[in-house]
């Protein structure tokens, strides 16, 4: 059984169907890349994903572990395991990371099985040390005035205490220069496992010569319109998105 089952999914903006009918299976221990040009719908199917109130789903499903996540709120789908890197992570101003990352650590484990603080914090500590930030980081505000770099690795340093099931990065490399993009490759790797399945959404190949995908989907206008292994990005590096478009049109 799949761990992350989407069938026919569209969603719409404002009213505007974006993605549009998106089908994609991920099983426990995969990589998939979902690759495509800039506002071809990566984001909003990753926001719809999770739930985000603005993305409305008005079409198909979308499974993990056997659990209809149409169906939950949002803090459900995070407690099921369904973590969401960001493109463009939220500010909070008022909330230590520490103290964010805690609650949202706690949340997941379930009642009864929070970690006491202490032990947390050693936790976070060596995990925070792992992926090169600065210990002063948990103290501060979550994201609050973090460079693009600094938002994107505490965005790997939610996914490696929350221990998702299914892990979706969107843009993980933007803003990230080569050492930050080496460390952040390097975590997700030593967190592959056969409990859970990875998404990696990009525009570009070059973080895919890092995290090596087991299946990489082209997304145009809101569909998986092409797949295939690896190479298919070492294509797409070679000869743009205009071919598979191309070859598209002479299709339908
Ligand atoms: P990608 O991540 O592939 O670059 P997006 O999912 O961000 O693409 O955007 C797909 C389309 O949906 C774009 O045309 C964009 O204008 C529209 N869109 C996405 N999010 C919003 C939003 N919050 N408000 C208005 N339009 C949006
Ligand atoms: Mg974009
Ligand atoms: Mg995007």
């Amino acid at each position: 059984q799949p761990l992350l089952q989407i069938e026919g999914l569209q969603v719409s903006v404002d009213g505007k169907p974006i993605v549009q009918g998106l089908n994609l299976e991920v099983k426990g221990g995969e990589v998939h890349a979902v690759m495509g040009p800039n506002g071809t719908g990566k984001s909003t199917f990753a926001q719809a994903l999770m739930g985000h109130p603005r993305y409305e789903v008005t079409a198909g499903k979308a499974v993990l572990d056997g659990k209809d996540l149409l169906q939950m709120s949002v803090d459900e789908r995070a407690r099921a395991g369904l973590f969401l890197a960001m493109q463009y992570p939220a500010e909070i101003p008022g909330v230590s990371n520490a103290n964010f990352m805690r609650l949202a650590v706690n949340a997941r484990r379930g009642e009864g099985n929070g970690l006491p603080v202490l032990q947390f914090h050693r936790h976070l500590m060596a995990k925070m040390k792992e992926l090169g930030i600065e210990p002063s980081f948990a103290e501060r505000c979550l994201n609050e005035g973090f460079s693009g770099g600094e938002k994107k690795r505490n965005e790997i340093l939610q996914m490696a205490l929350l221990k998702p099931r299914i892990a979706i990065l969107d843009e993980i490399d933007s803003g990230l220069d080569i050492d930050a993009l080496k460390i952040v490759a390097k975590a997700v790797n030593e967190m592959r496992n056969p409990e859970m399945g990875v998404l990696v959404i990009t525009h570009y190949q070059r973080l895919l010569n890092y995290i090596e995908p087991d299946h990489v989907h082209v997304l145009l206008d809101g569909q998986i319109v092409r797949s295939g292994g690896k190479e298919l990005a070492a294509q797409l590096e070679e000869k743009g998105y205009d071919w598979v478009k191309e070859e598209k049109q002479r299709e339908d």
